[in-house]
Formats: structure tokens, C-alpha cells, sequence
């Protein structure tokens, strides 16, 4: 017997209307459908229906993690500080209010496990000692705790939330590749058996560190990041992604270059408010940015008026892990220059300690515009090439923009919205150093183990499930992550014997939910759609003139009449 309920006798509140408080279809729809109740802000229930769909997410990840060698294993969710600070990973105070600190009655600290690096760290640490006993993949599922600061979404963005972490111990670092790699292809499989529309993407490391790391990002209008993907496959955080540009043939190439000039532009400083005052384009601008790293080196970047600076592409280029915005004392009295007025030119000539970040597009702006480093002038007819007076360094520092180039193909990028599902990173030995996860090698001296750590917010792939298939009346499940296979629904009011014996007959080889209730069959279609189980079979007056009952397919609409002993082999031939 498959597991098979009677709704009569199932906690399945519906609600007719949509929750004032949601602002997406997944959350309006898993209140709706009586997945999810609140508890506080971003703090949820999961009733049988919502948690049976949890479970089907929970039970394809687990396939796939031991499919590639993984061992599941539980930690406790509260971890003492010790493991956080100094002595420790020193992320106690890294990690910041988001991290849900208690001390208990002996004032002894902990916190509410936000993720679990330094708790798997420890344990390898102090029950690993060999080579001989690596590589090791171990993972759980558990509920993490995060003081997000804007909790939304329902489920999406909670403060506690359902994730499946992963972590890998190897002897070298092309070992950790190859288990990164298995990892990488795992979540691709999950992702796929769950019905889901994802890319995945280059991300940024984050405050976890680490040298390589993916985002798993299942494709909605409705996802927080933006994320800029090619027909090719490559994909990219908009922040992180690369391109190629002819941006450098955009300008106006066949202008003459002209002289150098100071213009006063009394109290004008943004470029909107230059171009204004100046009548020029915003494409003719070179704008300044300065930042000081957090090894205390001054550095600023060009970029034209009408590009963003990359601060990805930036650290990356000044080998910097921080950056912060220089105050405006420093900008006077190291920098020799005036706050808002700065500009590439009095820059690489005052002979300050700076070093010069020029964007390839600002570089070739012909009789470019920017500040003059003195108050309420700016300069004209710049040409970065002959005006600039020290080396600088040129590269692509703006952020992408829709349409520019992929660096693999050259097809053209396109931005499209993403609701982050998973993330791999491939840690090297930020842990097992600070930490001492060490094992002694064949040679016999002792070495870090190299560590990965894989996510997934099993939670949130619920979420994001529904945003990719719902319509106006529900959710639409993706047939391997629905909570039931089928649903009975019985309108005929004197079909008891009939449904029972149909009910047990089915559940032999399906999940079954039989809608057994005495309420209108205005109210169980409803019902049906707004739940979203893939099939449902409808008992209505014809099972008593023809012996025939109908089926329904949510996703399609379509329907068909059959006779119950043909069920089986129609959904199979459908499936199929
Ligand atoms: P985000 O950028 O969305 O805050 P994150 O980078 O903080 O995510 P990780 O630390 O990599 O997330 O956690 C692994 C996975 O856990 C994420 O890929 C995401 O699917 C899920 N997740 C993270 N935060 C939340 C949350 N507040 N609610 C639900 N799921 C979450
Ligand atoms: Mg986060």
C-alpha cells in the first residue's frame, strides 16, 4: 500500500481568499492550498500537505547525495560560540545580527546554527586523522536559523528554513575539484528530476570565503537575484558577470581630439547635474570612484557616466577582499584632491599613493569630461591616453548591461530574474586551517584537508517550484515533488462502496488523496485546482449508468472518460 489518506480526515485548511500579507503566488498559494501557516515574521508551520511536498524535494536530494558517495548525518542546530570565535573559525562577530545568539543559565554562549562549516569542521577535526580515511562527503537536512533582516516572501526568505548541507574533506586540491564536480552534477540531476527551469551561475564567495563557488538558480520573474545568462549555458550574477565589449568603438571616433580645458561648474557634482549644466551625454564622462581596500591602500576606478561600477571586477583587479568609500578629509588632504570634483587627470599627476583602475569604455571616451580635483571645476576634452601622467590599469570594470557580449560565445547576454535554489563552494582550507583539520599524508607529515560545502534550501525549492507553475486557480505540481499522485474526487454522494474499492485498487500502485467530504462540487474543484495534484479522477453520476469514471490532468485541462480498470494503464501510457 502506497501512502493514501481520506481528506475528510486530513488537516487541509484551504482558504478561499488571498492573504493579504503575500506578495508573491507561492506564498499567496501554500497558505491558500494549506501548505503553510505563520507562526511570526518569517517563522512557519508546515502542515501534512506542505510537508509532504518537502519530503518529495528531501527524498530526490537524498538519491542524489548518495549516489555520489555522500553519508547522511545529523548536527544539533545549537552550536556553542567557541566554534565561531578566535579559537575557532572567527566568524562569531564576522557573521554578524543575523546569527541568533542565546547564552544559557550558566551565561555560557551559542547560537542558533545559520550553517554548519564550523560544526562538521570540528567533528572531522577531532575523528579523522589518516589519509587513508578521505575523501568524505557528509550531509543532513535540517532546519537553519537566520535573523534575515527582511524576512519575505513566505517560505522564500524565512528565518528558519528547511536546508540539506553538504560537506567534502579530500587529501589534495584536484580531489576537491572532482568533489565539487559530483556535487555540481548532483544538483543538476535534483534540479532536473524536480521539474525545475534553472541555470547555474558563477557567484561570489560571500562571507563563507573560498575560491570557486555556483549559484543553482531556478528561473522566475518573481526571484531576488538578477542573472545574466547566454544561449551557450554560461551564466552569471549580474554583479559577477563577464563580457566581451566594443564599447571602445562607440564613441566618437571620428571627432577631433581638442585641447585640454577647465570649465567652472560651481556646486554641480553628479553626472546627471554635469551633463546638465554642460550640455553634454552622460556617455561622455568619466566618473570617479574612490575606495580604500581593507589592507588600507587607496585605489579609484574610472568608468563612463552611463555604466555602474563592478565591485566584483574591482576587488578582483586590486586583489582586495573590502572596499568602503574614502572619506572626504582623505580625499583632500592624502589625495590632494576635492571631494566630488575628482577626475583621472589631477589623480595619476599629484603624485599621491593611489593606484588607477581606468574602465576599457571610459579609456576610450574621445574629449571625455570629469572633475578637475579642485572645487567646482571640472575638466574637458580629456583623452585619457595622452592626459593621464602615471600608469593605470585597464580592464572591463562596469557591471554588464543587457546585450553585451558572452565571454564564452559572443552571443548576446540576457538579464533574467532567479530565485537562488542551491550554492556550491569549494572552500580550499579556510576551515580546516583556522580549525586544524589536518590528517597525516602517505609521507607522513601533516597537511589541511582541502573542504567543499554544498547547500540547498529545500524549503525554498517548494517555493520556487510554484512560481514556475501555478495558473490563476493554483498550484500546477511537477508530478515528482506532488504530494499525492492522485486525487479521488467524489461527487456522487452514493459512490462510498465504489470510491473505497477504487481508492484501495489505486493505492496499490499510487499516493492517493480521496476527497471523501460532504461539501458541494463547486467547492472540491476548486479544491483540486488550487491544490494542483497532477491527476484527478472524478466520480461523478455516469460511474453508475456506464461504470465510467473521468479523468482530469491539472496541467493541460484535458479530460477523458475511462472505465476504473483502465486507469493505471492510461496514466502509465501518460507518463510514459
Ligand atoms: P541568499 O543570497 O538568498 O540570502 P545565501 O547565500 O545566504 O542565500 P546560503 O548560505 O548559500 O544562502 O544557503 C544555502 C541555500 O539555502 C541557499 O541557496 C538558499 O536556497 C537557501 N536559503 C538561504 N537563506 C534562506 C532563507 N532565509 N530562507 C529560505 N531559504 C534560504
Ligand atoms: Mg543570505
Amino acid at each position: 500500500m502506497k501512502y493514501s489518506k481520506r481528506l475528510s480526515r486530513y488537516l487541509l485548511p484551504t482558504v478561499k481568499e488571498d492573504p493579504k500579507e503575500a506578495e508573491i503566488p507561492s506564498h499567496r498559494l501554500m497558505i491558500r492550498a494549506g501548505m503553510i501557516r505563520k507562526l511570526a515574521s518569517g517563522i512557519y508551520e508546515f502542515l501534512p500537505l506542505g510537508w509532504r511536498v518537502v519530503k518529495k524535494v528531501e527524498n530526490i536530494i537524498r538519491e542524489e547525495m548518495d549516489g555520489i558517495g555522500g553519508q547522511e548525518m545529523i548536527m544539533s542546530a545549537v552550536q556553542p560560540k567557541s566554534l565561531w570565535d578566535e579559537t575557532g573559525s572567527g566568524r562569531w562577530y564576522l557573521y554578524g545580527p543575523e546569527l541568533i545568539r542565546f547564552t544559557d543559565r550558566n551565561d555560557r554562549e551559542f547560537c542558533l546554527g545559520p550553517t554548519h562549516e564550523e560544526v562538521i569542521t570540528h567533528i572531522v577535526a577531532s575523528n579523522v586523522k589518516s589519509y587513508k580515511e578521505l575523501p568524505l562527503l557528509l550531509y543532513q537536512f535540517q532546519m537553519k536559523y537566520r535573523d534575515e533582516i527582511r524576512p519575505r516572501f513566505g517560505i522564500m526568505r524565512a528565518r528558519e528554513f528547511y536546508m540539506k548541507d553538504a560537506y567534502s574533506f579530500d587529501r589534495t586540491v584536484e580531489d576537491c575539484r572532482k568533489s565539487y564536480e559530483d556535487n555540481f552534477k548532483a544538483y543538476e540531476r535534483i534540479f532536473r528530476r524536480c521539474g525545475l527551469d534553472f541555470v547555474s551561475v558563477e557567484a561570489d564567495t560571500g562571507n563563507i570565503g573560498g575560491q570557486s563557488s555556483h549559484e543553482f538558480m531556478v528561473i522566475a520573474d518573481t526571484g531576488e537575484e538578477e542573472i545574466a545568462v547566454c544561449r551557450c549555458g554560461y551564466g552569471a550574477n549580474t554583479e559577477m558577470a563577464e563580457f566581451r565589449t566594443d564599447d571602445r568603438a562607440d564613441g566618437d571616433r571620428q571627432e577631433a581630439v581638442r585641447e585640454l580645458e577647465e570649465v567652472h561648474t560651481p556646486g554641480v557634482t553628479t553626472v546627471e547635474e554635469v551633463a546638465g549644466f554642460l550640455k553634454e551625454t552622460p556617455k561622455k564622462f568619466i566618473k570617479t570612484l574612490l575606495f580604500r581596500t581593507d589592507d588600507g591602500r587607496h585605489i579609484a576606478a574610472f568608468i563612463r557616466g552611463d555604466h555602474e561600477l563592478s565591485e566584483h571586477a574591482l576587488k578582483k583587479a586590486a586583489s582586495a577582499n573590502a572596499i568602503e568609500f574614502i572619506d572626504d578629509d582623505t580625499i583632500k588632504k592624502k589625495l590632494k584632491s576635492s571631494p566630488g570634483f575628482s577626475g583621472p587627470v589631477g589623480l595619476s599627476s599629484s603624485g599621491a599613493a593611489i593606484e588607477l583602475y581606468m574602465d576599457s569604455a571610459a579609456a576610450g571616451i574621445v574629449n571625455g569630461i570629469s572633475g578637475a580635483d579642485r572645487k567646482d571645476y571640472h575638466l574637458r576634452n580629456i583623452n585619457v591616453r595622452r592626459d593621464m601622467k602615471a600608469d593605470f590599469r585597464e580592464g572591463n570594470f562596469r557591471k554588464a548591461r543587457q546585450g553585451d557580449l558572452c565571454p564564452k560565445c559572443g552571443g548576446a547576454l540576457v538579464f533574467k530574474r532567479g530565485i537562488e535554489v542551491g550554492h556550491t563552494f569549494l572552500l580550499g582550507t579556510k576551515y580546516s586551517e583556522s580549525m586544524k583539520a589536518v590528517f597525516v599524508n602517505d609521507q607522513g607529515s601533516e597537511e589541511n584537508m582541502i573542504m567543499g560545502c554544498y547547500g540547498i534550501g529545500v524549503t525554498r525549492v517548494v517555493a520556487a517550484a510554484i512560481e514556475q507553475s501555478h495558473d490563476g486557480n493554483g498550484i500546477i505540481w511537477p508530478a515528482p515533488i506532488s504530494p499525492f499522485d492522485v486525487l479521488l474526487v467524489q461527487i456522487a454522494r452514493d459512490a462510498d462502496e465504489f470510491c473505497a474499492e477504487l481508492f484501495g485498487k489505486l493505492s496499490e500502485e499510487y499516493e492517493v488523496l480521496w476527497d471523501d467530504r460532504a461539501l458541494t462540487p463547486g467547492v472540491k474543484f476548486k479544491d483540486a485546482q488550487l491544490i494542483g495534484i497532477p491527476v484527478q479522477i472524478v466520480i461523478g453520476k455516469k460511474y453508475k449508468e456506464t461504470g465510467e469514471v473521468e479523468i482530469q490532468y491539472r496541467k493541460t485541462g484535458e479530460k477523458e472518460f475511462v472505465r476504473p480498470e483502465h486507469i493505471s494503464e492510461k496514466l502509465k501510457k501518460r507518463s510514459g
